[in-house]
């Protein structure tokens, strides 16, 4: 395909040339729309010469057609994976442009082009990568070979990639389309960036491979394993069987003890496992539903330091497992921790499968889980414009706008304030009457004098609408019910944090809302018996040799960078520990001596532990 950029005239015979590619060899199509001439050209040429062999390439001079060409192109089943356009110059609208990009087409991933030095132009785009106008952005290439440019399009078209169905599949799911087990299969598998195809039950090739294997009349779901030599056919499994089936645990000895045994890998749980296990600890981790927990649920992380154009929970979540792997760690995944013990030397973590990990020190990283809307339009439309958390780095991008936050606590009333900052108007949305019950006295005083910050009470969240970010959402009174739809261009959701916690029964101390306490602030004199002459370490739980780090310890900050830091920061404590009791039995010259001569006995396990600290998360 030939490209004279510049001619506008070029633009409908590349269209018509990718149209008229034969569909066996179906390519998908990169989009470039610029007014200019030499943006065009310089795309184009660029992209041509790395991708030209797997991707069409085409360029469009006029944006007012760029609906229309993208139309043909799914008309003729050619999919397009990016469109690409110039901000800043001639295409001043740029960013609307390429906005608009989602109603037409929501897969397209929209990448800004930005000219180097074109720093007024920046801003604006990050403002809209921010409220979710635009998926990512690239500076054009200024040189050729443009390497930097062309890490960035790869990861796009990766991601791209990633979320298509069809190719390699060395996973199939047969099912009932709309059945919450096929559901939950497919976030499980897609969250494990494990490529999965999906057949319904219903349709002539599922019945088909139903029939070829002999089970038409099979329990559904039916999951078919195609990647050992092999092939495993399971019926209606259940989560473990899956993972038992995919052959990547290994059995653990028996009478094997852990140096480390690390409950939850969330980003906490996998970043000590990564620092214990490259610095020779030997270390487990159990994992009850997806690696990654809540981050893995985040398509889009902006804020995760080093990534400056974002990445997918998933994809964070997969390379750190996969460096914790790497370095020895062993994973127990889809098992439950459900019950904390001590026996002898060591501490015990019975699991669901009924199992029994033995391990010398415990990193509780079990997290917490935000209350969510829970209405499908709100989440579709999470992290283009619809927000869990306080999410402080969203709020410059809020200037001018109409912003929403949900909740009636400090953290919520906290955010309220921050975000007003850049926003024309923040309305903060209260289930209550009042928020005298919920909310710090200050925070009230300093909502009611700041005047473009408003509280709306009895009113909850029940819907909201918008193409390619949120536009609008619809409030329900909660005392009659009535609803009414209102403009909205984001929404902060802060209607808390339960930790998970639950499973350690009486173990382990906690506030009154279940966070973990650890360090500092264990009180003494509580009624727990802390056996060690010495303060409980930073990070360590009231159980001497059991740790905390992450969203399930009491005032933690509920973000994923702080998450690493701290099961970063834990596992020098770990060695500092494990060190302590290696001397301890030097010293006492015992072969396998209880823990409890110098840290604690078996009995500081058990015991009334909750203590009534009111929570700060
Ligand atoms: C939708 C969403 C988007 C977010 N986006 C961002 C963002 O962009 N930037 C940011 O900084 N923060 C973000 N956050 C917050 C961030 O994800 C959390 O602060 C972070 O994941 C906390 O990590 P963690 O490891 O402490 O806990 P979690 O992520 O909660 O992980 C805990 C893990 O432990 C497992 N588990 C629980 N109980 C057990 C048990 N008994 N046995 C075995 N395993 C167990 C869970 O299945 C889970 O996988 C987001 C949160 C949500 C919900």
């Amino acid at each position: 395909m030939t490209m004279s950029a510049g001619a506008a005239t070029a633009a409908p015979t590349e269209l018509d040339a990718a149209m008229r590619s034969e569909p066996a060899q179906v390519q998908a199509v990169i989009v470039i729309v610029s007014r200019d001439a030499g943006t065009r050209e310089v795309l184009h040429r660029e992209l041509s010469k790395r991708y030209g062999a797997d991707y069409q390439i085409v360029a469009c001079a006029r944006p007012a057609e760029l609906a229309a060409w993208m139309r043909d192109l799914r008309a003729a089943g050619l999919p397009v994976a990016l469109v690409i356009g110039g901000v800043g110059g001639q295409d001043r609208d740029g960013i609307e442009v390429l906005g608009a990009v989602r109603a037409i087409d929501p897969r397209v991933l929209r990448v800004a082009a930005i000219s180097w030095g074109d720093w007024a132009s920046a801003r604006s785009v990050f403002d809209a990568l921010t409220v979710g106008t635009l998926d990512h952005w690239v500076d054009s290439p200024a040189q050729s070979p443009a390497e930097e440019f062309h890490r960035s399009i790869t990861d796009f078209l990766r991601e791209w990639g990633s979320g298509r169905p069809g190719g390699f599949e060395p996973v199939r799911v047969i099912g009932q389309r709309w059945s919450a087990r096929s559901q939950e299969l497919r976030d499980l598998f897609s969250r494990h960036r494990i490529p999965a195809g999906f057949y319904d039950a219903t349709s002539e090739r599922a019945r088909q491979m139903l029939h070829d294997l002999g089970l038409e009349s099979a329990e559904l779901p039916v999951v078919v394993l195609r990647f050992a030599a092999e092939r495993s056919t399971l019926v209606n499994p259940s989560n473990a069987e899956i993972a038992d089936a995919f052959g990547l645990m290994t059995p653990i000895p028996s009478g094997k003890v852990f140096d480390v045994a690390v409950a939850g890998a969330g980003p906490a749980g996998l970043a000590a496992a990564v620092y214990a296990s490259s610095e020779g600890l030997q270390t487990v981790v159990v994992e009850n539903e997806a690696v990654g927990g809540q981050a893995g649920t985040s398509s889009m992380i902006r804020n995760y330091p080093g990534f400056s154009q974002g990445i997918s929970g998933a994809t964070l979540a997969q390379e750190a497992r996969r460096q914790a792997w790497t370095f020895g760690t062993t994973f127990m995944y889809m098992r439950r921790a459900e019950s904390l013990s001590r026996h002898d030397d060591h501490y015990q973590l019975a699991l669901s499968d009924g199992s029994v990990l033995a391990a010398r020190t415990v990193i509780i990283a079990s997290g917490a889980a935000y209350r969510r809307l829970g209405t499908p339009a709100l989440e579709d439309l999470q992290g283009r414009g619809v927000f869990y958390g306080a999410a402080v780095s969203e709020a410059p991008a809020m200037r001018g706008r109409k912003v929403f936050v949900a909740g009636g606590g400090n953290s919520a009333g906290q955010a309220a304030l921050y975000l007003a900052k850049w926003a024309n108007q923040v309305t903060i949305l209260v289930r209550a009457a009042s928020l005298s019950d919920s909310m710090s006295d200050y925070l009230i005083r300093e909502i009611d004098a700041a005047p473009n910050v408003n509280v709306c009470f009895g009113v909850q969240v029940a819907d909201g609408a918008g193409t390619s970010h949120l536009e609008s959402l619809v409030l329900a009174d909660t005392a009659s019910g009535t609803r009414r739809s209102v403009p909205a261009d984001a929404l902060f959701v802060l209607i808390g944090a339960q930790p998970r916690t639950g499973w350690l029964g009486e173990a382990i101390a906690r506030d009154q809302r279940g966070f973990i306490l650890t360090g500092g602030d264990l009180p003494a004199g509580t009624g727990r018996r802390w056996r060690p002459a010495r303060r409980p370490l930073p990070l360590e739980t009231s159980l001497p040799g059991v740790f905390a780090a992450g969203d399930v310890r009491r005032g933690s900050v509920k973000r994923i960078a702080s998450a690493v830091g701290e099961g970063a920061a834990v596992i020098p404590l770990v060695h500092r520990f494990l060190r302590t009791t290696a001397a301890a039995r030097a010293a006492t010259g015992q072969q396998h001596p209880s823990l409890g001569q110098h840290t604690h006995d078996r009995d500081s396990v058990s015991g009334p532990v909750n203590v009534p600290l009111p929570s700060t998360t």
